[in-house]
This record gives C-alpha cells, sequence and structure tokens, in this order.
C-alpha cells in the first residue's frame, strides 16, 4: 500500500478507537506494514473493528496478512501490474447520486480501470470501464480507498431505492 492508503485506513481506526498516533508513532506504523497490499489492508481494518476492542498494534496487521496469504494461495500469485490510478485492484471507486432519484444522498460506484486491466478474472465486461481522469473530467471523484458500508441501515436504504434507477 501506499503512505495515501495507509493515511485513509489509520485515520478511519483513529476516529472509531478516538485515538491519535504522533507523527512518530505514524511514519513507524506505516514502516511496519507498508508490505500489506492494500485490499488486505482496508478488509483488516473492518475485521478489527467488528472484532476488536482496542487500537491494533502493527502486529495484528501482519497475522491477518499472513492468514490471508495461507487462506488465499491463488490470488497471491495473480498478475497484478502496478497502477497509480487504482493502486493494482483493477477498480475505481466514485460517490454518485443515481440519475433520476428523487432522494439526496450519493452511493459508492464502481468501474474497471481504464489504465491497466488488473481487472482482468476478477471483474465482468459487463462492468463500464474508465480511467480516473475520464472520471475526474465529468467531475466525479475516485474514492482513494474501498471502505464498505455494510450496517443493515445502508442495505435497507439501498434496496428501497432501487426502482429510482429506472429501467
Ligand atoms: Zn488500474
Amino acid at each position: 500500500m501506499d503512505l495515501q492508503d495507509f493515511t485513509f485506513g489509520i485515520n478511519r481506526l483513529q476516529k472509531f478507537y478516538n485515538k491519535k498516533l504522533n507523527p512518530d508513532q505514524d511514519e513507524e506504523y506505516f514502516q511496519r506494514i507498508k508490505n500489506i497490499p492494500q485490499k488486505v489492508f482496508i478488509r483488516a481494518i473492518d475485521d478489527i473493528i467488528d472484532t476488536s476492542r482496542f487500537f491494533p498494534a502493527p502486529g495484528e496487521f501482519k497475522t491477518y496478512w499472513y492468514q490471508w496469504q495461507v487462506t488465499n494461495p491463488e490470488q497471491i500469485d495473480r498478475d497484478v501490474t502496478y497502477c497509480p490510478d487504482c493502486h493494482g485492484e483493477g477498480v475505481l471507486y466514485f460517490n454518485i447520486k443515481p440519475r433520476g432519484a428523487t432522494f439526496d444522498r450519493e452511493y459508492e460506484y464502481m468501474v474497471r480501470c481504464g489504465s491497466c486491466e488488473n481487472w482482468k478474472g476478477e471483474i465482468g465486461k459487463w462492468v463500464p470501464k474508465k480511467t480516473k481522469q475520464q472520471l475526474e473530467y465529468i467531475g466525479l471523484t475516485v474514492i482513494p480507498l474501498r471502505v464498505w458500508d455494510t450496517s443493515e441501515d445502508i442495505a435497507r436504504d439501498v434496496r428501497g431505492q432501487v426502482p429510482a434507477f429506472g429501467g
């Protein structure tokens, strides 16, 4: 992961656990876990928030990464090329209010990254393909990290709004 990914994730933890790392701790923390891929880092954060009462030590991320490699061996060998737009994920996420929607809220959408082919074998071609520049050109802001809001409220809300997408 890069520093931007790390900062985004660690801020989420700092907010949730009401804790503030000083710049030295922040830097040390990053150095200790920077080799963990971005997508594993994000999932680890979700898991930690779900299950841990305390702000995690870097070792908890390392343990998570080790276990992830044991349980997902097929993904380690996947050919991922470096891509500054999607950080190797092959997917770009952004918030948008669905066209014709009558409610005032934005939802998270995704496209296949138009700058690489890291989506191959993972995401079907029915998902539109755009570059980060194309999205920004039409006024959308690409989300630096995928953060799922899995709360039941949101899920119910999205289900309730599906007709607003039109046929
Ligand atoms: Zn890409």
